[in-house]
């Protein structure tokens, strides 16, 4: 069994749907086909949402009636035959009737959940009624019935394993299955998501689920580069990366990849694959268990970092004190991304301001609470970094006149990160897409 996984930009276009039904049927490998939504229809989902939060329905029905127009037209160029084309236009309709209809019921957090799910319902069942008018067998797996996260907003490997496999038994003579990215349930039984750019993380989770010879995923460009392609010109594929050297360019901002979705595939050892499905024989890039080449592979940026420091002449010499203040943290759900400490201070970094107030107001007696918003954590990823020759001579030399305010070395032998402030992000990743790449 192997799992490709598409993207919204892979499904979102009729032409491209044309393109992904090739892709799936080219080998006799059985496999499940994991799609987001069409691009742009998530975004619209949240904008529509945000307008019923605001109590704006005038706003909410004009942004539901402008996405109806795209998928109206949308399944005229997808489906030729009257009947397919029926069905499509069915689909759009069922669903946009109940955009219609929370217009009239009182917004809530569980309701958010289900607007937002619309996206990778309508884009598979679209997509499996065109593999219907194409005669091409298949089955679609509604991703409600296995895929499922905890109270803790934990996806459960074990019970999706259980429930998946018992789903697949029962149709041992089909190959293919399509099934939707993001959605799941919660420990209440109701509609939630894996958060933004969670189709990755389905596809990781189906992957070690059913043990795949492979998760591919494809997207709109060649595989993992070695920085980050919209902030900077001159970039290019890295043809091998490690789970962990994946883990960590994801989790600090690369967003082909969303930030979490390494582990269940790391944890199954199954290969992840980085292709395009614009250029379907480019060799994209490879994640496996093996290490690969030693050095910096790539750099990556997450924004929206907050940076807090505790100084208190109380730390000099007094053990526990660190305890105390992770148990502020953990006390919030709140992870600490960045840390470093001297005798009397400690500096650390998250990247939610949700429970900020409380944290600060907490460690307000431990000493003098200092917070600093609009960092980015820049992170220079590779395998044994450190044994990378002038690794750190080459790096601080790249960014001598950016105010670097945090350094981080030696947490993990994949990774440095160093903490800027946001308007300096773009400077930094040029800077050392010069100083370490050459480029
Ligand atoms: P999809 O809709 O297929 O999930 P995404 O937009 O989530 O695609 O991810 C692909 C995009 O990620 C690329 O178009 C690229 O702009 C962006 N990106 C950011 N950093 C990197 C990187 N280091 N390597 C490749 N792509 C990156
Ligand atoms: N459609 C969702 C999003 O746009 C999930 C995904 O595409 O991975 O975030
Ligand atoms: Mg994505």
């Amino acid at each position: 069994m192997k799992v490709m996984k598409f993207g919204g930009t892979s499904v979102g276009k009729p032409e491209r749907m044309h393109q992904v039904s090739q892709l799936i049927t080219k080998d006799a490998e059985p496999t499940i086909v994991v799609l987001s939504a069409l691009s742009g229809t998530t975004n619209a989902l949240v904008e529509i949402s945000n307008s019923l939060s605001q109590a704006d329905r005038t706003a909410a029905k004009e942004k539901i009636d402008t996405l109806e127009a795209h998928y109206r037209s949308f399944v005229l160029d997808l489906l030729k035959n009257d009947d397919c084309r029926a069905k499509g236009n069915a689909i759009v309709s069922e669903h946009f009737e109940f955009l219609n209809i929370i217009l009239r019921i009182s917004f809530s957090e569980a309701l958010n959940k289900d607007i937002l799910a619309q996206g990778e319902l309508m884009s598979t069942k679209l997509f499996s009624t065109y593999l219907e008018e194409q005669h091409i067998d298949h089955l679609l797996l509604p991703a409600l019935e296995f895929m499922s996260i905890d109270a803790n907003e934990e996806p459960q490997l074990g019970s999706i394993r259980s429930k998946l496999t018992a789903i697949l038994d029962q149709h041992k003579d089909k190959k293919l299955f399509i099934t939707q990215g993001y959605i799941c349930r919660n420990a209440k039984g109701e509609v939630d998501n894996l958060k933004r750019g969670g189709s990755d993380y389905t596809a990781s989770l189906v992957a070690a689920a059913v043990h795949a010879s492979v998760c591919e995923i494809w997207t709109d460009i060649d595989g993992m580069h070695n920085n980050d392609p919209r902030v900077v010109d001159k970039t290019n594929a890295i043809k091998q990366l490690s789970f962990d050297e994946a883990a960590e360019l994801a989790y600090f901002g690369a967003k082909i990849l969303h930030p979490t979705c390494i582990w269940p595939a790391q944890q199954e050892n199954v290969p992840v694959k980085l292709l395009n499905t614009m250029e379907p024989d480019a060799v994209g890039t490879t994640i496996t268990k093996e290490a690969g080449s030693v050095g910096v592979k790539a750099v990556a940026a997450k924004d929206g970092i907050i940076a807090i420091k505790i100084k208190s002449s109380r730390m000099l010499l007094a053990y526990g004190f660190l305890r105390k203040v992770f148990e502020v943290f953990e006390k919030y759900h709140t992870s600490i991304d960045m840390i470093t400490t001297s005798e009397v201070a400690v500096s650390l970094t998250i990247d939610s301001d949700i429970y900020l107030l409380q944290i600060v107001r907490e460690l307000e007696p431990f000493g003098t609470v200092d917070v600093d918003d609009k960092q980015t954590i820049v992170s220079i990823v590779g395998n044994e970094i450190a044994k990378t020759e002038n690794v750190l001579e080459k790096l601080f030399e790249s960014v001598r006149e950016i105010p670097v305010t945090m350094v981080s070395y030696g947490g993990s032998p994949h990774n440095i990160s160093l903490l800027v402030p946001s308007e300096y992000k773009t400077q930094t990743l040029q800077l050392l897409n010069k100083g370490l790449f050459g480029l």
